[in-house]
């Protein structure tokens, strides 16, 4: 049986190695991070995600963490790197830990192993700086002495346990057929019997298959939010109607279409920016892809305008942001819509107050509140951004504490009817008015 090593231990890297171990593969861990190490072996999660701290408790005896990167190579037979590929300033990827990683796997390859690159790298990436660091670090080489594929992650963040479990297919970029194999054998146990396609192809296919994935994604999310602007402007249209009606077209589908104010996240803002910026350097321009970062972007201060529309200046006035994660059963707070929403607010001088139940952080400068309550209570203005389950139980009474109650339900989860009974205005993002 395989022993497995994940170099990196964030939402990714954990909640795969949680999912192997708890499918009895003999798993271990490795972060640069050493309080995050600490905290994994007190047994302790370091990121929140529906079902994974049940599933931790269960997959225990299979897994262990360590903060030595020689240990995890010298055990395992597969490794995976899971490592962080943020954004630079500019825009381009960093990969600095991606390079470090494979440089730490190369210094401690002690026979054949598979490297698999799991972290978002773009095309290039895996056979270029990934395969000459780890030949150099090594002495070994590539396809002889140790394996290299890129198998691309496509799990959801708030469901990333289950999307491990099931996957809709996996992507194999190998650099040759052994490494597809060993990395293919792999994946059908843990799937066992689970049926899924299973791409074989190039590296390069492979790490742009990702960022293909996810710019089409993103650019479905926009033309939701972009239709949403327009239905505002017309009576008796509502987003969902028209997304539901389009969505029972087979050749569009029903998901990824709830339009909201914009989307955000660890993935879409950097891995948009990265495409378009190595597309640029090949002299290539994704202009549909520039657009929806661009139309994304405008999100917050489309509904700071909605704002000033139903209340006036925001100068001195006291808003309240119910949702920071960038969506529901999450704690992700990374590129969150509703830190830019916080900004824009401020910047007019609003007061702001936020409440969210899982944050691992929050906006500064804003008043941070302890229940959806106590943020609402006084407010000039409530605005729901992020769609937990918990604020579709808010009823029209629990905004009856605030001055002259207005609210903004950015992603339609509050009953209309109900609240205009009780003289409530609340503007829907997607609704006509
Ligand atoms: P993350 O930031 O949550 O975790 C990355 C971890 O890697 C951190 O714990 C960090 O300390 C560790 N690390 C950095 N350098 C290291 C090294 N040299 N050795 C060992 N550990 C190291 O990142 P994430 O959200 O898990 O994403 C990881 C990769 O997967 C990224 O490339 C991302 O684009 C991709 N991805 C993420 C998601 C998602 O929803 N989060 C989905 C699909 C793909």
């Amino acid at each position: 049986m395989n022993k497995i090593a994940f170099f990196g231990l964030g939402y990714v890297g954990l909640t795969t190695a949680v999912a192997m171990a708890s499918r009895g593969f003999k798993v271990i861990g490795y972060d640069v991070d050493k309080a995050k190490v600490a905290s994994l072996k007190a047994g302790k999660l370091t990121v929140y995600e529906p079902g994974l701290s049940e599933t931790f408790k269960e997959a225990l005896k299979n897994i262990r963490f360590t903060s030595e990167a020689n240990e995890a190579v010298n055990e395992a037979d597969t490794i995976f790197i899971t490592v962080g590929t943020p954004s630079k300033p500019d825009g381009s990827i960093d990969l600095s830990n991606v390079i470090f990683a494979s440089r730490q796997i190369g210094e401690g390859l002690d026979g054949y192993k598979l490297v698999v690159v799991k972290s978002t790298v773009l095309p290039g990436t895996t056979m270029g700086v990934v395969r000459r660091e780890i030949e150099s670090a090594s002495n070994k080489k590539c396809c002889r002495d140790f394996g290299l594929a890129v198998n691309p992650e496509f799990l959801r963040e708030g469901s990333a346990l289950e999307d491990t479990l099931k996957p809709d297919r996996i992507i194999i970029g190998e650099a040759d057929k052994a490494s597809g194999d060993q990395l293919e054998e792999l994946w059908r146990g843990f799937l066992n019997g689970y049926e899924v396609p299973i791409v074989r192809t190039t590296p390069e296919n492979a790490e742009l298959i990702k960022y293909a994935n996810n710019a089409f994604l993103a650019i479905k999310v926009t033309f939701a939010n972009m239709f949403a602007r327009l239905c505002m402007k017309i009576p008796g249209a509502d987003i969902d109607t028209v997304m539901k009606g389009i969505g029972l077209d087979k050749r569009i589908g029903p998901y990824f279409l709830n339009a909201g104010m914009s989307w955000g996240g660890s993935c879409f803002p950097k891995d948009l920016k990265a495409i378009v910026k190595f597309a640029q350097e090949k002299g290539v321009r994704l202009g549909l892809v520039e657009e929806a970062l661009r139309i994304n972007s405008k999100g917050p201060e489309d509904v700071v305008q909605i704002a000033e529309s139903l209340i006036g200046s925001l100068k001195a006035k006291v808003v309240c942001v119910l949702g920071v994660t960038f969506k529901p059963d999450t704690d992700d707070v990374r590129e969150s819509p509703s830190f830019y929403l916080v900004d824009e607010l401020k910047a007019r001088g609003a007061k702001v107050k936020c409440y969210d139940p899982k944050a691992s952080a929050f906006p500064s400068g804003c008043e941070i509140n302890k229940s959806p309550k106590e943020c609402i209570n006084g407010s000039d203005l409530v605005i729901l951004v992020t769609e937990w389950n918990e604020f579709k139980y808010l009823n029209p009474e629990d905004f009856l504490s605030m001055k002259s109650p207005v609210v903004i339900d950015t992603r339609r989860i509050l009953n209309k009817r109900a609240f205009e009974e009780k003289g409530i205005k609340l503007v829907q993002l997607g609704v006509g008015v």
